[in-house]
């Protein structure tokens, strides 16, 4: 990583509340290089320069920590992130948060093959890859209600993603969607989701992403009931005929 990105990296956190040590910012050096490498083979993520990474990627999904922290002991936890790609905003996360227990779940079999390569080269403990859809995964024991967190940036409409989110998440854990300017629109259509999943939207915190003028929002949403036995319908079905009532 060149001095002036360590510099927007460092800055940038120092923003956002956080310090990183030396290791930390090596770590996110090696994230950057492979990111930038592997972008040349598949289709990872559409920003060019390291600067943009750092900032729209890292520093993006650094800013969920605080926000975590307030509703819940991050570093006692166990975060599923759902439709993670190249591992936002779970990586970053863990990289500042070790001692988290994290679950990348992607459905892209490529994106999933750099996941395993980045937690390798990075040397991350206590990170696992959920290879397939979000709906499978709720729908098996196994992961169905076993997660403390479930978090999630840029996959789908709220009344989708809600499908999607809440059958992992245990009763009284959190499921936190980070969204852009439709969160308004899309909390008003997914409101009652939301609800009949088993969850209850407690916040919404608004989020200023250090260096540029957009802000973000955090949707805090508590897990207060069981989700139905028939959620998540099978594979697609939450895109194709999404939960409005
Ligand atoms: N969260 C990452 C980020 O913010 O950079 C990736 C966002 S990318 C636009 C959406 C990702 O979600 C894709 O990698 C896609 O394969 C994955 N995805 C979409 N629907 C999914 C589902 N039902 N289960 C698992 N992964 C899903």
């Amino acid at each position: 990583m060149l001095k002036e990105d360590e510099r927007i990296l460092v800055d940038g956190t120092q923003k956002i509340g956080i310090k990183l040590n030396k290791n930390q910012i090596e770590t996110f050096s090696l994230y950057l290089d492979l990111l930038i490498e592997w972008s040349q083979k598949i289709n990872l993520t559409s920003l060019k320069t390291p600067q943009e990474i750092i900032i729209k990627h890292f520093l993006d999904s650094l800013t969920c920590i605080k926000a975590i922290d307030l509703y819940s002991n991050i570093d006692k936890n166990s975060i599923v992130d759902i439709g993670t790609g190249a591992g936002f905003p779970g990586i970053p996360i863990k990289i500042v948060c070790p001692s988290i227990e994290l679950f990348l779940l992607e459905a892209r079999k490529k994106k999933s093959i750099f996941l395993e390569k980045l937690i390798k080269e990075l040397n991350l403990k206590q990170v696992q890859i959920l290879k397939g859809r979000a709906e499978t995964f709720g729908r098996c024991t196994e992961h169905r209600e076993k997660y403390d967190i479930a978090i999630s940036r840029a996959v789908a409409p709220l009344n989708i993603l809600s499908e999607y989110c809440l059958p992992l998440v245990r009763v009284r854990g959190l499921f936190i969607a980070q969204k852009g300017r439709s969160y308004k629109l899309e909390t008003e259509k997914g409101i009652k989701a939301i609800q009949f999943l088993g969850g209850e939207l407690i916040k919404v915190e608004k989020i200023q992403i250090p260096f540029i003028n957009q802000n973000r929002y955090l949707l805090i949403i508590n897990k207060k009931r069981n989700t139905p036995l028939e959620y998540p319908r099978k594979e697609g079905l939450p895109q194709k005929r999404p939960l409005y009532f």
